[in-house]
């Protein structure tokens, strides 16, 4: 099969959370399994930057396409330039136009401390200089896979003002849906900006509530959708996690697929982990002690032999389950445990930190910036990764833990439900807990479920157990990308 996977962020040319991930590693497993796949994404400042640095494998090399893409005041400029995924020989299209995507950031303005006003603008035109590469590349697709909002009116395009354009119009379209909360939501007079027939906009199709909303119409037009897991795919068909989308989802529910994403083991490794100060592996665990010494170190943060370090690496953000953290946190601080936190969000929660930091500063270490070299340093010199989503579509951090020999502590949802085994007498018998798993989405829930873990930390015999057994999961690309195949076929049948 021919697949072009089309995707705002990729690594590592751009990214700003999980898709990112997702778009950089399984086009290079799909092509492994002896697929053609190539991959498009716009062309952004960090990308660019990317692909000068002395990391990039090739440089981007100009393809001389110059595109004319047609917008309402006028057709835009798009130029294709291209490059590969590391480590294989996946193409790699990149959207150049500068007014759009040589910014600070990809989607948020820091001037304004929102999303870019032209987003909707900014999108449609990479929809449509999508297709319009595909042509002028003569690529023959059988499958365009979309990702999210911002390439969701791809499906709608080939249904309506591409739908002549054979033989691209023949391809048939896969949506996933990495996170429902981001919908691409925008007033309604930017249905101008698509070009689409104002007849679309209508409760079935792409209007929502009064305004264009691009996740929808892609939901409503694309041939096949999935999500990042099983439980995901359950969830959003629901009020309480559907943002309003439900409907439209249960009305595709017999179309809705739900693939847990896999991970990177070239990057996400403790075997080959470059940026760990000591590699490691389940039959030989004692580089992980000199990983936790030097991040102790790093960190500012005293030893103290037989208290468990904790780890966390997220957006700061309420989904990621913040604000019961945000209670808890007191008590928290008195258990036997230490605490690294790695990530970026809300000024609300930066704010948090700090302060329980200032007060416990042989006990909580605080890292506010976005730091990929620390994230590798945190799973490998960690006892436990704590992740307590409100929800989750599926989640990178805890499958990276359980490579790392680092024991996730998380809460039912999405796919951290999907993979993670609650630690109980009967797991523990059959040998298949992995982690400590709460349900109710409340703060002394969690602090439960932390308690639960501590306890089993003293117990040696158990923890290697469960640290074993996280270990030898397959979480690796080579499952995902054999999932993604099968829904390559179906949409195809
Ligand atoms: P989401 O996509 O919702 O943010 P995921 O768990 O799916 O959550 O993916 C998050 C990815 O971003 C992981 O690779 C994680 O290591 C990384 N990450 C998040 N915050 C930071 C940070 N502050 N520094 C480095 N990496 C981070």
């Amino acid at each position: 099969m021919n697949i072009i996977y089309i995707t705002s962020e990729v690594v590592p040319f751009a990214k700003t959370g999980g898709l990112g991930d997702v778009a950089g590693a399984l086009p290079k497993f799909v092509a492994e399994l002896g697929h053609e796949i190539s991959v498009i994404t716009p062309f952004y400042r960090q990308a660019k930057a990317y692909c000068r640095s002395a990391a990039a494998e090739q440089r981007a090399a100009d393809t001389g396409i110059s595109l004319s893409v047609p917008m309402p005041n006028g057709a835009v400029t798009a130029r294709v330039f291209e490059s590969v995924l590391p480590g294989s020989a996946v193409p790699v299209y990149l959207i150049g136009n500068d007014e759009y995507y040589d910014r600070d950031e990809l989607y948020f303005d820091r001037a304004t401390n929102a999303d870019y006003e032209d987003n909707c603008e900014r999108f449609v035109f990479f929809c449509r200089a999508a297709l319009e590469t595909i042509q002028a590349l003569h690529l023959r697709p059988d499958v365009l896979h979309c990702n999210d909002w911002h390439t969701a009116l791809i499906p709608v395009y080939l249904k309506t003002l591409y739908a002549e354009r054979k033989p691209l119009s023949d391809a048939r379209t896969l949506l996933t849906v990495h996170n429902l909360a981001y919908q691409g939501v925008f007033w309604h007079w930017d249905m101008k900006l698509t070009g689409l027939d104002w007849g679309l906009f209508n409760w079935r199709q792409l209007e929502f509530y009064g305004k264009l909303n691009c996740l929808k119409a892609g939901l409503v037009f694309a041939d096949l959708l999935s999500t990042v897991s099983r439980r995901y795919a359950e969830e959003i068909q629901t009020e309480q996690f559907g943002r309003g989308l439900d409907g439209v989802l249960k009305e595709r529910s017999n179309d809705l697929y739900g693939v847990v994403n896999g991970i990177d083991h070239s990057i996400w490794n403790p075997e080959v982990d470059e940026l760990i100060p000591a590699k490691y592996s389940a039959d030989d665990m004692s580089g992980k002690a000199v990983c936790k010494e030097a991040l102790l170190n790093g960190q500012g943060l005293p030893r103290r032999e037989a208290t468990p370090l904790v780890g966390v690496i997220s957006r700061l953000a309420p989904q990621k389950g913040f604000d019961i953290v945000e209670v808890a946190l007191d008590e928290l601080m008195q258990l036997d445990l230490q605490m690294v936190v790695l990530g970026t969000g809300d000024r609300r929660y930066h704010e948090m930190f700090k302060a329980a930091a200032k007060k416990c500063p042989d006990k909580l270490a605080v890292n506010l910036t976005f730091d990929d070299r620390l994230a590798h340093q945190i799973e490998a010199g960690c006892d436990m990764f704590l992740m307590p989503s409100r929800y989750e579509p599926c989640g990178l951090n805890q499958l990276y833990s359980l490579k790392y020999g680092t024991v996730p502590v998380v809460r039912a949802t999405g796919g951290l439900a999907d993979t993670v085994v609650d630690c109980d007498g009967k797991s523990l018998r059959r040998r298949t807990a992995t982690g400590f798993v709460f349900e109710k989405y409340n703060p002394v829930r969690l602090l439960a479920a932390v308690e639960r873990a501590i306890e089993t930390y003293h117990r040696p015999a158990h923890w290697t157990q469960l640290v074993r057994t996280g270990m030898a999961q397959d979480w690796s690309w080579h499952r995902s990308a054999r999932e993604y195949i099968a829904l390559y076929e179906k949409v195809t049948e």
